[in-house]
């Protein structure tokens, strides 16, 4: 799966955005830019915030859509 053109540039470049599910612990990486991702694993919605433009964070579930 890993090409073999991959500069260590690309290498971190990969790890951008990743976020991990507070819930499932589910890794995903979110886009550029995001606000919020929905965890493809078990459907949780969590707000996303940078650190700076490589580091996003989970900053926690975005309530208003969770129904207990
Ligand atoms: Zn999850």
């Amino acid at each position: 799966m890993v090409k073999k053109s991959v500069s260590d540039k690309q290498k971190a470049s990969d790890r951008i955005g990743e976020v991990r599910c507070l819930n499932c612990f589910y890794r995903y990486k979110v886009p550029p830019g995001a606000d919020r991702f929905v965890c493809p694993e078990c459907g949780w919605e969590w707000r996303v915030s940078w650190v700076n433009p490589e580091l996003a964070k989970v900053r926690g579930p975005m309530w208003d859509k969770m129904r207990f």
